[in-house]
């Protein structure tokens, strides 16, 4: 077992719970299936995940590990969660993408795995772990310098708790009621200040917004309730 124990056991129950349904697009993961094609498209453009070495990070059933093998990455995905791994690796035989599935702390892989990758995502999972500060420094650790760094989440603010937690959850019932705890949302400012404390600088960050009217999502300059942000290793480490 890891020596760190950044993780929490609920949180991982609730993603095994539901993992049967993580590649039906009218599931409880059907906002992720929604916004992937918005955030793939955000970090190839950033990129060019052809060739790429990638490691996503909490990648759960692998909706956007597999979309970047796609993509002509090759990618390796990590979670803490048995239940979505062997989803993915289920859906991955499969549909023939190519991604490597492992079962491993962020932390322990950087042990062994530092500094071998251009490209590391690590999305709407922050928001899930005790110490998001710990996987953002595994996260610097895991890519080469140079390289780029990608993660979402969601801010801590009065909108968000109401568009994330009551929106989302109660009223129009697109997640399930408990997916998110307010308290453990971040904000930009924290994130960038564990992302330049692990040697990260920020290049750039884009609000992902739901419309309820329209149903759509979209990204934009609102961030104030779920973000993306890219970040790359300074090179004179
Ligand atoms: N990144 C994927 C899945 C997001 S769901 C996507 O955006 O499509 C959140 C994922 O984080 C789940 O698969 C859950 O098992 C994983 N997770 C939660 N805590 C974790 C931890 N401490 N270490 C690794 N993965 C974790």
């Amino acid at each position: 077992m890891a020596a760190q124990a950044n993780v929490d056991p609920a949180e991982l129950a609730k993603f095994s719970e539901l993992a049967s349904r993580w590649w039906d697009p009218n599931s409880e993961f059907k906002p992720l299936h929604e916004i992937n094609p918005l955030r793939l498209d955000w970090i190839d453009e950033r990129v060019s995940l052809d060739g790429k070495r990638v490691l996503d990070v909490g990648c759960g059933g692998g909706i956007l590990s597999e979309s970047m093998a796609w993509r002509g990455a090759d990618v390796t995905g990590i979670d803490l969660a048995e239940a979505p791994l062997a989803v993915a690796r289920l859906h991955a035989l499969d549909s023939g993408a190519k991604v490597e599935y492992q079962a491993i702390s962020t932390e322990d892989y950087a042990e062994t795995h530092a500094g071998e990758f251009d490209v590391v995502t690590c999305l709407e999972m922050l928001e899930h772990v005790p110490s998001p500060g710990l996987i953002i420094e595994a996260c610097a650790k895991l890519v080469k310098p140079g390289g780029q760094v990608f993660f979402s989440t969601i801010t801590r603010s009065p909108k968000s708790f109401l568009f994330a937690i009551i929106g989302a959850e109660y009223v129009l019932k697109l997640l399930p009621k408990g997916t998110h705890e307010y308290n453990k949302f971040i904000t930009p400012a924290e994130m960038d200040k564990d992302c330049r404390a692990a040697g990260l600088t920020i290049k750039e960050m884009s609000g992902l917004s739901y419309n309820p009217f329209k149903k759509r999502y979209s990204l934009g300059t609102d961030i104030s309730v779920n973000y993306m942000a890219s970040y790359t290793l300074d090179s004179e480490v």
